[in-house]
């Protein structure tokens, strides 16, 4: 039997008002970050916030509440990457949820949109291997982005 997965998303503030549509999208289609549980049988959406704005205070609580719902793995979605400027705290945010919550964390839910990239890619954001590193699981293909535009 394939295993079921148990996952939160948590998205960037500045995107609250965001219905999730692209995440949804790319959850039920497996694309982007959610390529990983291509070969899983189910996941389960357990939670959705958002940081509760700069500097992220919700992170210290919001992981908790979905990991009592089973959630193992806690999305940061991709607003977090292609915001401008993108979020500062990744990072900070990756180590107290593995450290704190004990969770797994990906940096990243749908697609990077074409539209994005194009002006990251102009202005050099993520020309760093750590900025690399960070959209690997969302760049896609170039078809896809243009999908998710
Ligand atoms: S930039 Fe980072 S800390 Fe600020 S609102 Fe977005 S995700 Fe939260």
């Amino acid at each position: 039997m394939n295993k079921k997965t148990k996952i939160g998303i948590i998205i960037c503030d500045r995107y609250r008002n965001c219905a999730g549509g692209k995440c949804f999208r790319a959850l039920k289609n497996r694309e982007g970050a959610f390529d990983i549980y291509k070969n899983d049988e189910e996941v389960e959406l357990v939670g959705y916030t958002n940081c509760g704005g700069c500097p992220g205070g919700n992170i210290e609580y919001a992981p908790e509440e979905m990991k009592n719902n089973g959630a193992e793995v806690i999305h940061l979605a991709t607003g977090f990457v292609v915001g401008y400027p993108p979020c500062p705290y990744i990072d900070d945010f990756k180590n107290v949820i593995r450290e704190k919550f004990n969770m797994e964390v990906v940096v990243g839910t749908h697609p990077i949109p074409q539209k994005y990239s194009d002006i990251h890619g102009k202005i050099g954001t993520w020309k760093s291997d750590a900025w690399q590193e960070k959209i690997k699981p969302t760049m896609a293909d170039e078809k896809t982005r243009i999908d998710y535009n």
